[in-house]
């Protein structure tokens, strides 16, 4: 086939590669200016009790404010720090901040404050053999109890080589933080090995919440996902919910806790504050409303 296109072809090729590569360049070049002037900002996205409806924790999502390009978003730039090794500035930032910001609301807001802080953490910050001290030093510096902090790993990440990591999450439990698999469903872990997994909190991806509704597979899945995650004693937290009726099915499953644009989507700090402590019936909302009042 490549020989029918002709010469021209590795023409285009070589041109599109080019093109490529400079705009990596330039990415690369303007992440290191971008550590340098910090443009970045964490999001907070809440976890909610799908019972109660009450915030109980927030996930951390970093964003980066280009001053050209505008909001990049962390697919965008987080492989391409991963591969040159500016994700351990990145990273670490994101953690402190984090921690930093949780501490600040903890004395703020008290008992409406959330419990828990979760934080994203890529492979290369897994390989760092820092790594545990640093999370030791951040959560002692903002007297954060350990079991407060969660570090989401995705599940892809542990199955490429769980004979690496599974020692590195060990490692990272024994501080007495929580370690949370990450779009759980995605990355072709088998349901009976997950016990192996040093793990308190499974996130069930979010390809599972939107297709719960349409096919009942998943609804089965869901369903033996939970119960599995119940006998293994692990949390739940049921990503990408966007509606009530998937609220509500996830609810009769008897899943703990869910996160998605139903609650809100990931807001600035001083945008979400403002949830701490609200009672909110998630079930009820204003499209429903306007739905039976007309
Ligand atoms: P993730 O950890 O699985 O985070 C969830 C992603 O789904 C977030 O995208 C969030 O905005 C989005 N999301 C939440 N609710 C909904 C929903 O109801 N519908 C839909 N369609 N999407 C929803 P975001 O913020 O763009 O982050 C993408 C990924 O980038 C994250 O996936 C995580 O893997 C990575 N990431 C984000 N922040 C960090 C970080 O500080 N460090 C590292 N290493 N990775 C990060
Ligand atoms: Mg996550
Ligand atoms: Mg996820
Ligand atoms: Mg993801």
């Amino acid at each position: 086939k490549a020989k029918a296109a002709g010469y021209g072809s590795y023409l285009v090729f070589d041109q599109t590669m080019r093109e490529k590569a400079q705009y990596r360049l330039r990415l690369e070049g303007d992440l290191r200016t971008a550590i340098a002037q910090n443009e970045f900002a964490l999001f907070y996205q809440p976890i909610v009790s799908l019972e109660s409806g009450k915030l109980e924790g927030l996930e951390a999502l970093v964003r980066w404010e280009h001053p050209e390009r505008g909001m990049i978003s962390p697919d965008d730039f987080i492989p391409v720090a991963e591969e040159t090794g500016l994700i351990s500035a990145i990273g670490e930032w994101c953690l402190n901040e984090a921690c930093r910001q949780f501490a600040e609301w903890k004395q703020t807001f008290g008992d409406d404050a959330p419990g828990f802080m979760h934080v994203n953490v890529s492979r290369r910050q897994l390989l760092d053999p820092k790594l545990t001290h640093t999370v030791r030093q951040v959560i002692e510096k903002h007297e954060i109890p350990p079991k407060q902090l969660h570090l989401e790993v995705t599940e892809s990440l542990i199955m490429e080589d769980q004979k690496t990591f599974i020692p590195i999450l060990k490692e990272l439990r024994k501080i007495g933080i929580k370690v949370d698999m990450d779009d759980f469903g995605t990355g072709h872990s088998s349901l009976s090995c997950l016990h192996e997994f040093p793990l308190d909190v499974l996130k069930i991806d979010r390809s599972f919440v939107v297709n719960a509704k349409h096919v009942r597979d998943y609804a089965a899945l869901l369903q033996a996902i939970l119960t599995l995650a119940d006998n293994l004693e692990l949390q739940v937290v049921a990503e990408g919910i966007t509606d009530t009726e998937q609220l509500i099915l996830l609810q009769a499953l008897g899943c703990e806790y869910g996160q998605g644009y139903l609650f809100s989507e990931p807001r600035l700090a001083t945008e979400i504050q403002t949830l701490f402590g609200a009672h909110i019936d998630w079930t009820n909302n204003p499209s429903e409303m306007q739905a039976t009042s007309s």
